[in-house]
């Protein structure tokens, strides 16, 4: 036994053979730091995790007892806006609203070429090309040009989405090189 341990040092799962001889069964050991007892009781790693601990009945309590709800909202909250900061970078978010994404390869997803379509561009249309024709219908219906209309919003809305999945599909065809 190495003494005292620091109390959320919960170790890696530990199997043994139970008892001396070959022909002993293998048990599963208390996934407890130097806990020798048979870990028959399974405990969640994490919220809404499959994974599990296996604890003996003593351990089990113990970890029941620390188990940290909060740390691990706070880990899926972290993951959530990792998530988030990523898709609007990519203009996903804007995109995922509008049931748009990309392809991830480098050809023209469905979405692009419904951007393409809401641009009135071709489909071989190059980044610049695209840029022009963002900028000049989007002048049309902007809302220093409309104010109050409703349909020029939300034309103003869709060419906006539009460019951006345009933009970051050209963004990730620039960073494959
Ligand atoms: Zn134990």
């Amino acid at each position: 036994m190495v003494g005292a341990r620091r109390s959320n040092d919960w170790g890696f799962p530990r199997w043994r053979g139970y008892g001396s001889s070959r022909e002993a069964t293998t048990v599963r050991l208390c996934d407890r730091h130097g806990c020798e007892e048979k870990g028959d009781c399974p405990a969640p790693k994490a919220p809404n995790s499959p994974e599990r601990w296996y604890f003996c009945q003593k351990h089990a309590a113990e970890y029941n007892k620390k188990w940290d709800y909060f740390e691990g909202l706070d880990k899926a909250e972290r993951e959530a806006r990792t998530k988030d900061e990523r898709t609007e970078n990519s203009g996903y978010a804007e995109a995922q609203h509008y049931g748009w994404g990309g392809s991830g390869d480098g050809s023209r997803s469905a979405d692009e070429m419904r951007a393409l379509e809401v641009l009135g561009l071709e489909s071989d249309a190059e980044f610049a090309a695209i840029k022009k024709a963002w900028r000049e219908k989007a002048k049309l219906v902007h809302p220093d040009v409309k104010p109050g209309d409703k349909d020029a919003a939300v034309e103003f809305q869709k060419l906006q989405l539009a460019y951006e999945v345009l933009k970051a599909a050209e963004e990730r065809r620039e960073w494959k090189g």
